[in-house]
């Protein structure tokens, strides 16, 4: 791809202009709907607000909208990428990005730990960006912060808190990880191909007291909860229903025909530790050595 050092296309002065002639056809599949707006992208990765020496890691670089204002920063750039072809461009284009040839759903998060104070950021491809979130939040234990790009009605549910119209499955259980943040919307003209609908960044930072000892319960929990989330507590819960269950429920005065929706994401959290503490056995998680960080 040719980089052209001018005001560029765009109108954005000292910006460079990308030919994108030499590009591969956007893959659907893979959500590819890249950034077309430096303006827009520098306001994303100064959201992040890295510290000289933060180590960050990119989910999905794609053309290298980010990671070209990344390139510059004083600390180590790596990026996640599963489309072979963007891999091969990225470490030719980025010599100094780590670049990792991997599947953001089925990555060994936990290997971040090996990057204390590591920042996350991202244009998450849409189709998966939930799931993706979902691993991310729960399983990296060390990281400073988080910035994801979603559609914006995935970021509303991030963000939801109980009660709210949004708050669902996904919202209770990042909730109980991180604390989550609305930072603002970005409209569709600034993607190239333009989506449908409009984005949102959110940030998340490392909750004091993520939930990672009752992870595989907390999950099950959310899951048979929000499956039916117009239905009682009791009535969902009646094959599980127990004495713990009733205690849990007199001591914090929760009625049992309260909908999942009206409990935060701490009271789920004690829900799932009196529910059967069989209910969603821990799974292994599989770390091959191949998908290490750089
Ligand atoms: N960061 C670029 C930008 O803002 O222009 C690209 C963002 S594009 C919305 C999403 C990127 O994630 C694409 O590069 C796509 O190939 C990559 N991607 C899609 N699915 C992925 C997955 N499961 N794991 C890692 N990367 C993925």
């Amino acid at each position: 791809m040719t980089v052209v050092p001018s005001a560029g296309s765009n109108g954005n002065a000292g910006c460079p202009a990308v030919d994108r002639s030499s590009f591969f056809a956007p893959k659907r599949s893979l959500g590819q709907n890249f950034l077309s707006d430096p303006n827009i992208c520098r306001r994303i990765v100064a959201s992040l607000e890295l510290a000289p020496g933060d180590p960050v890691l990119e989910i999905g670089p794609g053309r290298g909208a980010l990671t070209r204002i990344l390139a510059g920063h004083d600390g180590p750039v790596m990026a996640l990428e599963k489309d072979s072809e963007l891999v091969t461009w990225i470490k030719a284009e980025f010599p100094a990005v780590g670049v990792v040839h991997a599947d953001g759903l089925d990555f060994c998060w936990e290997g971040t730990r090996r990057l204390p104070g590591l920042s996350l950021i991202g244009n998450l491809p849409y189709n998966v960006a939930s799931p993706m979130i979902w691993e991310m939040v729960s399983r990296c234990r060390s990281f400073r912060s988080m910035l994801f790009m979603v559609q914006k009605e995935v970021a509303l549910r991030l963000t939801a808190k109980e009660g709210s119209r949004t708050y669902g499955a996904l919202s209770a259980w990042v909730g109980n990880f991180v604390r989550g943040e609305y930072v603002f919307t970005v409209p569709p003209h600034v993607f190239r191909p333009q989506p449908k609908v409009d984005s949102a960044i959110v940030r998340f930072l490392p909750r004091p007291d993520p939930a990672w000892e009752d992870a595989a319960a907390l999950s099950w929990t959310v899951k048979i909860l929000f499956q039916q989330r117009r239905k009682q507590l009791g009535t969902i819960l009646k094959a599980h229903w127990s004495e713990a269950v009733e205690t849990w429920c007199g001591e914090r005065g929760v009625d049992r025909r309260v909908r999942p929706e009206e409990l935060s994401p701490d009271a789920l959290r004690s829900l799932a530790r009196v529910l059967d503490p069989k209910n969603g056995a821990a799974k292994s998680v599989k770390c091959p050595s191949e998908q290490g960080l750089p």
